[in-house]
């Protein structure tokens, strides 16, 4: 069945357009699985709340700009909502709707008490000083204030966003709520309540569930990560730790390889250093598509949606894909991944890790009593390793993709937690 949700462009098909289409193909899929009824499904087919904002940014030689942001709350019936902040040119409200979908699905996989949201601003933040960006992250929050806090929405580091940008966003609602409020968004620096190992948290649980997919011994095992950014560049790191031999590494700069294995660490400096990893003298240049043909055991997508497609998904050599990044794959690409007998392990379960040490971070600001790493480290691992068996199991059971396995439980839980509610009034 396909679900259609009403479209403000029907003309254009954005990229963000795609990967609304890609949420709603799978929550069709799961809806069909669970047979949820037709008023059930456009109800998870439908956001709870959406705004467009304007946001007006003065820039330092005295011009103002106008970026569009948006916010979108997807589903509140677990909990409050939960979701990034995405800065990016590409960015539009198809695609922030999605991606809070996604989060919804995520949330009540691994089991946390949390609907699903997403912001984005459309807006290119290397282009920016870093007083544009704090100006124009404080104004949009601004637009947005009467949507988040830490019992309603709570906003965390995407693509283009950091903990930088997450201490901006608490000071400016704390400034308005007249009190501090380090509650309202996840992803902060330690210093201001911010969960040890947060910043590596989606990366680890990219890790942990490459090695329970791969169930053997992950030394020698090669991969391949196509994006080196906050999840890229510690996934590449953390499975380089574990044992495996990453030998290629893309990002929006270009692409390197190394047959005998990349040195991370010192691929994270030359990037931290000169912008990206184009250049890295300790590797040959790559074409970036090329990453994905090469003859590797694992391969992680950590960058945008849309990278495997029904063009390179026949490509692909890998046995195994560890998404990284939220919607990589299309439903198409997916079709034919499983036709070759490649398992992919989908996003909302690969990198749950993120969202997992969120939730961890924001009950210890609810308690104001902070855990240590190790206890945070187990906790991870335990609702990770959790979700992936119970992932296994129903697609076992049911005869499905790790994908669709995971979106019947996520959906289902939803669903049962909507029909449990009743609709009011
Ligand atoms: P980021 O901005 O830190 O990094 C993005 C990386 O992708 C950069 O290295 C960039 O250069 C690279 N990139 C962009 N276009 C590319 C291309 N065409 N080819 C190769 N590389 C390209 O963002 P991030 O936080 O690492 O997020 C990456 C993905 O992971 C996104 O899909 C995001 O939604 C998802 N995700 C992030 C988190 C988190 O905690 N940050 C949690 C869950 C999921």
């Amino acid at each position: 069945m396909s679900i259609m949700v009403p479209s403000t462009t029907p003309a254009l098909i954005t990229p963000g357009r795609q990967a609304l289409d890609s949420a709603l193909h799978q929550l069709g899929q799961a809806a069909e699985q669970l047979g949820l009824d037709d008023g059930l499904r456009t109800m998870l087919a439908t956001p709870r709340r959406s705004l467009t904002v304007s946001v007006p940014v003065r820039r330092e030689d005295g011009r103002l700009d106008v970026v569009q942001g948006f916010r979108v709350q997807h589903n509140v019936s677990r909990g409050p909502a939960k979701g990034g902040l995405r800065f990016h040119p590409g960015t539009d409200i198809h695609e922030v709707t999605a991606l809070a979908m996604w989060m919804t699905w995520k949330c009540a996989l691994v089991g946390i008490p949390y609907g699903g949201a997403k912001g984005g601003v459309a807006v290119d933040p290397s282009g920016l000083t870093t007083r544009e960006l704090e100006r124009l992250t404080r104004r949009y929050v601004n637009e947005i204030l009467p949507l988040i806090g830490p019992e309603k929405d709570i906003p965390a580091p995407d693509v283009g966003t950091d903990e930088q940008t997450m201490a901006w966003i608490m000071d400016t609602y704390s400034v308005s709520a007249g009190y501090s409020v380090p509650g309202v968004v996840t992803g902060k620096p330690a210093t201001l309540g911010g969960s040890l190992g947060r910043s590596g948290a989606t990366s680890r649980g990219v890790q942990i569930a490459a090695l329970a997919a791969l169930g053997r011994s992950p030394e020698g095992v090669t991969v391949a990560v196509q994006g080196f950014g906050k999840v890229g560049g510690p996934a590449a790191q953390y499975l380089s730790d574990a044992g495996c031999k990453v030998v290629a590494v893309s990002d929006a700069t270009g692409a390197v390889h190394a047959s005998g294995g990349l040195d991370i660490a010192r691929l994270r400096e030359w990037a931290a250093e000169t912008g990206g990893v184009r250049g890295f003298r300790h590797g040959d240049a790559l074409a970036q598509e090329d990453l994905f043909e090469l003859d590797v055991d694992v391969l992680v997508p950590a960058a945008l949606e849309g990278a495997i497609t029904a063009v390179n998904a026949p490509r692909i050599r890998a046995r195994l894909i560890v998404e990284g990044a939220n919607g990589p794959t299309t439903p198409e690409a997916d079709e034919i991944l499983a036709a070759n007998g490649t398992t992919v392990v989908p996003d909302i379960l690969a990198n749950a890790g993120g969202v997992i040490v969120s939730y961890l971070e924001w009950v210890q600001n609810m308690q104001a009593y902070p855990w240590s790493s190790g206890e945070i480290e187990l906790k991870l691992r335990d609702l990770m390793l959790g979700a992936f068996s119970e992932v296994k199991s129903v697609a076992a059971e049911r005869g499905l993709t790790l994908r669709q396995a995971a979106h019947v439980i996520g959906v289902g839980r939803v669903a049962e937690a909507h029909q449990m509610r009743g609709l009011y009034p």
